[in-house]
């Protein structure tokens, strides 16, 4: 039987200091050790922000999505394949793993296209160079992971006219995990998971399905949070097993879900 395999979505928030990815590699490891294949995409919020002050350039949110311009997107790609990507390659490499950095670009593996974006009064809004993944092709990421890469994936992909898009990492680690066929999608951020009275951790909803996410959205689920659920369900919908939320900030969380299974994070079903 085939490896099962997990895909980690790596939120920015939650890889804001080096100890935080040396933990987070250590637990990769033992997925590994435990005979799992891992595949990681991750975001870099802090990193871009950062980096978009640096130029001067302001950062804007319309639903949890970056309002990209061209000279943004210049910006968004430097921090997150120059430091990011090439940041967490080297943490996990110097954890025993053989980590490789790609982005959607990388042998044409993911194909965008412009995102239309439609906010909730059902208005057009143009977000710029948010790309919308069109198409992807599993063959890289199936050889890399058959021979024991983790491969760590930037959520940046090409248009067929050649446009490079930005696409929010949740987004996009939801669908490669479809595409892959990873049996479990697991969101790092900075939270425990979805709470009901945000910022009140005591609140946190173990349980989410399909309906209950549609009475939550845009009330209990905002920002951030609402990519990170969307993608979550997509998944779910296309064939992946398993999705939930935890924190990145407490890496030991992922061990305990995945080989201890304890009761944590927010879990979403259909
Ligand atoms: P990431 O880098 O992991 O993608 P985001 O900032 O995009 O992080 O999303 C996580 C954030 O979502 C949390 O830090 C929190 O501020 C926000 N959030 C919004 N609504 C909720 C909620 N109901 N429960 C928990 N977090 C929420
Ligand atoms: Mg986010």
């Amino acid at each position: 039987m085939s490896k099962q395999r997990i895909l980690i979505k790596y939120g920015g928030n939650a890889m804001i200091n080096p100890q935080l990815q040396q933990e987070i590699a250590v637990q990769i490891f033992k997925l590994q050790e435990a005979g799992f294949e891992v595949i990681m995409v991750h975001g870099g919020g802090p990193f871009i922000n950062k980096a978009l002050e640096k130029a001067a350039i302001k950062s804007e949110f319309v639903d949890g999505l970056r309002v990209t311009e061209a000279i943004a997107f210049a910006e968004i790609q430097k921090a997150l394949i120059g430091e990011v990507n090439a940041d967490l390659v080297s943490k996990l490499n110097q954890n025993r793993l053989k980590a490789i950095g790609l982005s959607g670009k990388d042998a044409g593996m993911v194909q965008a296209k412009k995102y239309q974006h439609r906010s909730a009064d059902g208005s057009i809004v143009d977000l710029g160079l948010v790309g919308e993944i069109t198409k992807i092709d599993d063959s890289l990421i199936n050889l890399l992971c058959e021979a024991g890469y983790v491969p760590v994936v930037a959520c940046v992909a090409d248009g067929t006219d050649g446009t490079s898009y930005n696409i929010n990492a949740d987004t996009f680690a939801g669908k490669l995990a479809s595409a892959v066929k990873a049996d479990q999608l697991i969101v790092l951020t900075d939270v425990d998971g979805l709470f009901l009275n945000y910022p009140d951790p005591a609140s946190i909803i173990r349980k989410l399905n399909e309906d209950a996410v549609k009475a939550h959205l845009g009330t209990t689920i905002q920002g951030g949070m609402i990519p990170k659920i969307q993608s979550c369900v997509q998944a779910l919908k296309e064939g992946v097993k398993k999705a939930i939320i935890l924190n990145g900030t407490k890496p030991e969380q992922i061990a305990n879900y995945v080989i201890e299974n304890k009761e944590i994070g927010t879990t979403l079903t259909l």
